[in-house]
């Protein structure tokens, strides 16, 4: 167990100054693999701060505005240095405060740097277009402007490439922005807003507020000045922040999914369960494309929930920082209550626990939180552990008899983020990206993955955005189009 030193208390950034909340009030950031290490105190913002941030943002984007993409462009590409020339001590910091391991947080700090840069270039071509006029003296064109000021509100599984995908295109395109982060993950959050702030961002581009969804969040989405809200979190969360803000507001929900592997009978079953290990176990399965039902045709089934149950024993679970770990603990004690609770759920639904699912207790495990990762068997579609979220590592294998049945089955849940199939059929795999109803398709793919410049959203309950989040489209939700008719 660590002992506490000294625990360093973070501050806000509001107009361009680090300040402490008006509530002088702090919460607590720990380790998920040792509780009692304290990773750092944040401020519980109350309304106050929230308002003298959005003050903030909304007086500086009087000039943010008008700044040209080239300097909004060089800003961020600073940035992305800066996060880059941090990356050792940040990729520690990430896997201390979330419990991923650390090659996980690297690849996501360096993840985040592309994509600053990735935004930084695409703000070069937000370009509106001309259009044909009747009248010879009249030009007529578009031109794309930003909103003002965008509420950035993220989860704690991706702390910093999450915020990272929705603050750099809201930047780049002139916006101001006010950012909450999950209070399970506020260090790694605050990391990137230093690197933007240190990069030469001018004050009240960017603000920083930490807090609890009950008070800062719900402050900030119905502050009257707000613009926009880019939200990715839970479907209860993102339902309530829908409730809550004004019919102007402009809102992109990123919600959860319930994810499905289809094996064919003609999958190599080893490549197949490797992709179940990455897609539904990686991360400790609270990815929102993590794999979590695995339909699997009958002819193959066995051999298959042998296989995955064989690689699934030969994982090494711990702290993320620990060389050699694949599985860190999950990320918070109500995490690890909700996993556990769904584990008994499947049980008492009559499912086959087939392999793990018990807390981790002993030595290394005793102050963290700890599960071995789940595969249930004889799981029917209706079953819960088959239909609702559960976010954690717990795989359902679900048997069927024709392909047919598998569609069926994979499009019978209120979510539509991520599928995959594994077959090297071309006409099933065609007819599979056609009719599955999700917004990412992989092939001989895991579910999990997505890269910077690609679109990424669900459908059905997983996203509410009429804009894809990631690649070109994602600048449309943070602009708007002003048609002008010029005559002379
Ligand atoms: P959460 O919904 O509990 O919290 C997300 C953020 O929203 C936090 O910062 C929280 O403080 C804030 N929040 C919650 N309720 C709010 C409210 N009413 N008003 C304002 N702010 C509020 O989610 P979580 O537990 O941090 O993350 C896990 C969830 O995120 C899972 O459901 C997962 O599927 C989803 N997720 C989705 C995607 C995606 O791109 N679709 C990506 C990652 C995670």
């Amino acid at each position: 167990m660590a002992i506490e030193t000294s625990v360093q208390t973070f501050k806000n950034l509001i107009n361009g100054e680090w300040v402490d909340s008006i509530s002088n009030v702090t919460f607590e950031s720990t380790n998920p693999a040792d509780a009692a290490d304290i990773v750092g105190r944040f401020q519980a913002s109350v309304e106050a701060d929230v308002i003298a941030a959005m003050e903030s943002a909304d007086r500086a984007f009087q000039t943010w505005r008008n700044v040209s993409p080239s300097k909004r462009a060089e800003i961020l590409y600073k940035a992305a240095d800066l996060l880059e020339a941090g990356l050792e001590q940040y990729a520690l910091e990430l896997t201390r405060e979330e419990g991923k391991t650390l090659a996980s947080s690297r690849m996501e700090v360096k993840r985040s740097a592309q994509t600053l840069r990735y935004y930084a270039f695409e703000g070069l071509n937000i370009s509106g277009e001309t259009l044909p006029s009747e009248d010879p003296s009249i030009s007529i064109y578009t031109k794309k402007e930003p909103l003002g000021v965008v509420i950035v509100i993220t989860p704690w599984n991706f702390p910093i490439s999450i915020p990272v995908r929705k603050i750099a295109p809201a930047l780049v395109t002139g916006n101001t922005v006010v950012f909450k982060p999950a209070s399970d993950t506020p260090l790694i959050a605050l990391r990137l807003v230093q690197a933007l702030h240190e990069a030469g961002l001018p004050a009240g581009v960017i603000n920083f507020v930490t807090g609890s969804a009950s008070q800062t969040g719900h402050a900030l989405v119905t502050h009257p000045a707000v613009k926009a809200v880019t939200f990715t979190g839970s479907t209860r969360a993102g339902e309530s922040i829908q409730r809550s803000v004004r019919l102007s507001t402009r809102v992109q929900l990123e919600l959860g999914g319930k994810n499905p592997l289809l094996v064919m009978e003609d999958a190599d079953v080893e490549q197949a369960a490797e992709l179940a290990i990455k897609g539904g176990f990686e991360l400790t399965g609270q990815a929102c494309t993590g794999t979590s039902r695995v339909i699997v045709m009958e002819e193959v089934h066995d051999r298959f929930v042998q296989a995955l149950i064989e690689k699934t024993k030969k994982l090494s679970i711990g702290n993320g920082c620990r060389q050699g770990v694949e599985i860190g603990p999950l990320a918070n004690a109500s995490q690890l209550k909700n996993v556990l609770g769904y584990i008994q759920i499947g049980k008492e639904e009559g499912a086959t626990l087939a392999y793990g699912g018990g807390q981790l207790t002993d030595g290394e495990y005793a102050h963290g939180y700890f599960v071995e990762p789940a595969v249930f068997t004889n799981v029917a579609a209706s079953m819960r552990i088959a239909q609702e979220e559960i976010f954690g590592p717990v795989i359902s294998v679900i048997r069927v008899t024709s392909f047919e049945e598998a569609m069926l089955v994979a499009n019978n849940v209120e979510y539509g983020l991520s599928a995959a199939i594994c077959t090297q059929d071309p006409v099933r795999i065609q007819h599979f990206v056609n009719s599955i109803q999700s917004g990412v398709v992989k092939v001989n793919r895991p579910t999990t993955g997505n890269a910077p410049h690609v679109p990424f959203g669900g459908v059905k309950m997983s996203s509410t955005a009429t804009y894809r989040e990631s690649g070109r489209g994602a600048l449309e939700f943070y602009t708007q189009i002003k048609s002008v008719y010029h005559g002379i």
